[in-house]
């Protein structure tokens, strides 16, 4: 039996063309690189590989996009998912905490170069990411985070009011911050897309193949799986919040947080004028948000987490996801469905950016993405291809560490957080009068 949700049930597997033939291992394979994990973060690390002449293979115990590759909501947002840069930077210290936000502000212009020189066709949208202000009080923290993310390089700005309504179409807004670098795309068509171009350069990819152990033989590190070994100098574990086995304890450096993601019936032209008219990528901005964009076939994407009967009640659930987006946008009257509903697990750890373990001399672990995977994993591959070619740990740009298992308080910390963002909200909005969306 799997710990993880059902991967068939997205509306993602059910609109992607079929992934690129692969087979699993049998027999020995001698490489330079060996990569376990096709996510992103494994794609993206042996493509850069495969491109400086290294040879890779890399072994996934499922299928391509398995993990949260497959099955995340399709937001590409160059932020960091909960602490402002100011927390970022006192939690690595320096240089490292410059480094990484140097290549998170960039990394949707990573994924744009990957899906421009691959042609790879993923129903990507460059056009901006809305944060909304949802509350007056909300204006103030949306205006700080312009001027550090503009601070750091990124292009972003303040939508006044009228602004965030013309943008978004929501009439609850009072003001919003714009990423013009946000993106949304189809996150499993991406993956099979990044998959397609690491075979094309040369890597060798193996599907329905665990890496069960990893032994030191020789000179060379043995990763063992059902049917067969591979031999290689370097061994990667992008495993994410879906790792089993391959190395002792890896599992034990996250917590998982399982969110749920549905996708609607398609909609009319109408609302699809209506609801989020640019095509951005759309956070309402609440303590208990709703994200939400448009598919290429006029579906609405939305996630929220899992909170009391949300999540567990889907008849329940479904009504809350249709009533915010009605309240959010009241031009919407059609009914609404829910045609797909799915979960996924994201692997939370507490300073909530992926975190690089040092598991033996040739061997490193990562996980930790905390919910930001989509540009994250993307530029992940260049950070771990540095470290494959050679590069010292003073000079990546994430630091590498023991492995470290997450403290107890994971196990409580995200939910509890979640729960008082909401509590917070309510009480802020009460006070200044402001409504609240239904199902508060
Ligand atoms: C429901 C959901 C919604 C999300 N929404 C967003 C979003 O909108 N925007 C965003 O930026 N991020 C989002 N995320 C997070 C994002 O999807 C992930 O952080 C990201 O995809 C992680 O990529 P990865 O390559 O590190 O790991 P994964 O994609 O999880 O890949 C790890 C792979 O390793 C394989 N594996 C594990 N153990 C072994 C082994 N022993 N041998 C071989 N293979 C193994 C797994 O089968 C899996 O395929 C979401 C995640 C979920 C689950």
């Amino acid at each position: 039996m799997t710990k993880f949700s059902p991967f068939e049930a997205s509306y993602w597997f059910a609109s992607a063309p079929p992934p690129p033939e692969t087979g699993s291992l049998a027999g020995e394979k001698t490489v330079d690189v060996c990569v376990v994990g096709a996510g992103y973060t494994g794609l993206t690390t042996a493509i850069e590989l495969a491109r400086k002449g290294v040879s890779v293979a890399v072994l996934e115990r499922q299928q391509i996009g398995y993990g949260g590759s497959g099955r995340n909501a399709g937001h590409c947002s160059p932020t960091f998912s909960y602490y402002e840069l100011e927390k970022i930077r006192t939690l690595l210290g320096e240089p490292w905490a410059e480094r990484l936000i140097r290549r998170q502000t960039r990394a949707a212009d990573v994924a744009a170069g990957y899906i421009r020189d691959y042609d790879i066709d993923c129903e990507w949208v460059q056009n901006g990411l809305v944060i909304g202000a949802m509350r007056p009080g909300h204006v103030p923290h949306l205006r700080h985070k312009v001027e550090s993310y503009n601070a750091a390089g990124a292009r972003t700005r303040l939508l006044d009011r009228d602004e965030a309504i013309t943008a978004t179409g929501s009439p609850r807004l009072y003001g919003a911050w714009l990423h013009e670098e946000g993106a949304h795309l189809h996150p499993l068509k991406y993956a099979r897309g990044l998959a397609r171009a690491a075979i094309q350069e040369g890597v060798a990819l193996y599907t329905k193949t665990s890496a069960q152990g990893c032994e030191k033989q020789g000179g060379k590190w043995k990763v063992r799986c059902e049917n067969g070994h591979v031999l290689a100098d370097k061994v990667i574990f992008a495993t994410g919040a879906y790792t089993v086995d391959g190395w002792p304890k890896l599992d034990k450096t996250f917590r998982i947080l399982p969110v749920y993601v549905c996708a609607t019936n398609p909609l009319s032209d109408d609302a699809r004028k209506a609801a989020l008219p640019r095509n951005t990528s759309m956070i309402d901005g609440r303590g208990d948000f709703y994200c939400y964009k448009w598919t290429a076939d006029n579906r609405i994407v939305a996630s929220m987490f899992l909170m009391g009967p949300r999540g567990r009640d889907l008849d329940y659930t479904k009504r809350v996801m249709t009533d915010r987006l009605k309240w959010l946008h009241p031009q919407i009257t059609e009914d609404v469905r829910w045609d797909y509903f799915w979960f996924g697990e994201l692997d939370m750890q507490y300073r909530t950016v992926p975190r690089l373990y040092s598991l033996a001399p040739g061997v490193v672990g990562l996980t930790g993405l905390s919910g930001r995977g989509v540009p994250t994993g993307t530029m992940l591959g260049g950070i771990l291809s540095d470290w494959a070619m050679g590069v010292g740990e003073q000079d990546l740009d994430l630091r590498a560490e023991p492995l470290q298992k997450a403290p107890w308080w994971m196990d409580y910390g995200p939910n509890y957080k979640l729960r008082e963002m909401r509590f917070v909200d309510n009480v802020m909005s009460r006070r200044g009068d402001v409504e609240l969306p239904p199902h508060p």
